[in-house]
């Protein structure tokens, strides 16, 4: 890991950008709920690709004239969290377990012919473990997800290495 002084905001702001086309086509609109000097420690790599996954399942998932919320739950020197929320297709109790296996796919968004490969969270899940966070999954069929990630913030001791604040 390469830990940096991170501006998330910013990180968000970028991540939207690139997939504006993907939001005019199916004019969906989001907001990003955090100051916008929030700064985190954490492999930006590794961040960003999360942040990414998590995002273009709240694009590919979500309705004609959707929403996607960014939003910064709690925010401290020793863990922040992030919730990306969006008011898609949603995930029936049953497969909400399944989603962060290796190439599951639901059902339902085989049959709407919504490209992917089912990688997506499970890497996701595997980066957030590598960063010693969390992740969680609240979803309601036909209304929406939720998912939550907590990640400890890295810091610098005395001698100059970075360690995990935990
Ligand atoms: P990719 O590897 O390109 O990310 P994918 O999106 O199919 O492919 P995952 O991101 O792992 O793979 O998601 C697994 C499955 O979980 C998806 O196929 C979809 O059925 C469901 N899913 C994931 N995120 C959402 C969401 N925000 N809303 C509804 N269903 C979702
Ligand atoms: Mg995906």
């Amino acid at each position: 890991l390469v830990i940096e002084k991170i501006n998330l905001y910013q990180m968000i702001v970028e991540i939207f950008k690139l997939r504006k086309k993907e939001l005019l086509q199916k004019d969906i609109s989001y907001s990003i709920n955090m100051p916008e000097d929030t700064l985190v420690h954490c492999d930006r790599i590794k961040l960003k690709h999360i942040i990414e996954n998590l995002i273009q399942n709240a694009i590919r998932y979500n309705c004609q004239g959707g929403k996607i919320i960014i939003k910064l739950n709690d925010f401290n020197q020793d863990s922040w969290s992030l919730s990306v929320v969006d008011t898609g297709i949603g995930i029936s109790i049953e497969e909400q377990e399944k989603v962060f296996e290796r190439f599951y796919r639901v059902d339902k968004s085989h049959s709407k012919k919504i490209n992917g490969t089912g990688l997506g969270l499970a890497i996701v899940k595997d980066s957030i473990e590598i960063l010693s966070g969390r992740i969680n999954l609240k979803s309601k069929l036909n209304e929406g997800t939720e998912v939550k990630i907590v990640i400890p913030n890295f810091i610098m001791n005395q001698r100059g290495e970075m360690n995990e604040n935990l």
